[in-house]
């Protein structure tokens, strides 16, 4: 094993530690929450690295780099590769054909496209729904910051649900940044609050998944419960812009 494999395979299998024990804390089964490896800005040499050091699920955030990567890794076809990243409609095409996950479903429209190119693709994309439960105007996702106003996209829930190549699993949030993982903590309980009012709005959906909490407030969200944590730096060290 090269040394950048195993450094990475080290802060791998640590943060599984660290998730374990936050479940546990929880109440939680361990089992219950997967770690998504963020590679973006991360060459394609060190992306191999990660997955050679054990990672079973890579997150992406821009869908060329991310097409790029896998095309270029084939022989590890057992990796899933996420999109955890703002998609713009006219890439939605590319987000559709190849990766096995979207978490940052953020509007009607994109759904819509994601959609129709992929059954023109014969396949069913997993998709969360993404929410912007601290109301800033930079962040993506559906406004959620003011629990009064939940009932107003509800609408365009059902939209969603009803595409038939769009399999709606849960939520996601990126929560504004803050001084400690503590600060965060807020934004998970509203996440899931919210995942508490959608499965009363649609008792037939699914919205088990929860994505929350990146290298510094994942265990607070494993503990606030999150089924997927998204990390990046933590694991994979800094990126090159
Ligand atoms: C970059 C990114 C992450 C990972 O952030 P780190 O601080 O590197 O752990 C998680 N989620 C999203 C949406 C990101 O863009």
């Amino acid at each position: 094993m090269s040394e950048l494999v195993e450094s990475i395979r080290e802060r791998y299998l640590a943060a599984l530690d660290r998730i374990a024990v936050a479940a546990k804390k929880a109440e939680r089964a361990p089992g219950s929450v997967k770690l998504v490896v963020v590679t973006k800005a991360q060459s394609l040499e060190v992306t191999r690295a990660v997955i050679e050091a054990g990672v079973k699920i890579l997150g992406e955030n821009y869908p060329e780099e991310g097409v790029m990567k896998l095309q270029s890794l084939p022989e590890f076809s057992a990796v899933e590769w996420h999109m955890i990243g703002h998609v713009q409609s006219r890439k939605a095409r590319i987000v559709a054909g190849n990766f096995d996950f979207l978490h940052s479903l953020d509007s009607l429209k994109l759904a819509k496209r994601l959609d129709r190119f992929c059954g023109e693709a014969g396949r069913a994309l997993p998709v969360l729904l993404e929410f912007n439960v601290g109301g800033e105007e930079s962040k993506g996702g559906w406004f959620a910051s003011d629990e009064s106003r939940w009932q107003e996209w509800t609408a365009e829930v059902a939209e969603i649900l009803a595409l038939p190549n769009l399999k709606v699993r849960g939520l996601m949030t990126m929560p504004p940044f803050g001084e400690t993982a503590d600060a965060s903590r807020p934004f998970f309980v509203r996440l899931r609050r919210l995942q508490e009012f959608l499965a009363s709005q649609f008792p037939q959906a699914d919205f088990r998944e929860l994505s929350m909490g990146t290298s510094f407030d994942y265990e607070a969200a494993v503990e606030e419960g999150a089924t997927f944590v998204r990390v990046g730096t933590a694991i994979v060290g800094s990126r090159n812009y």
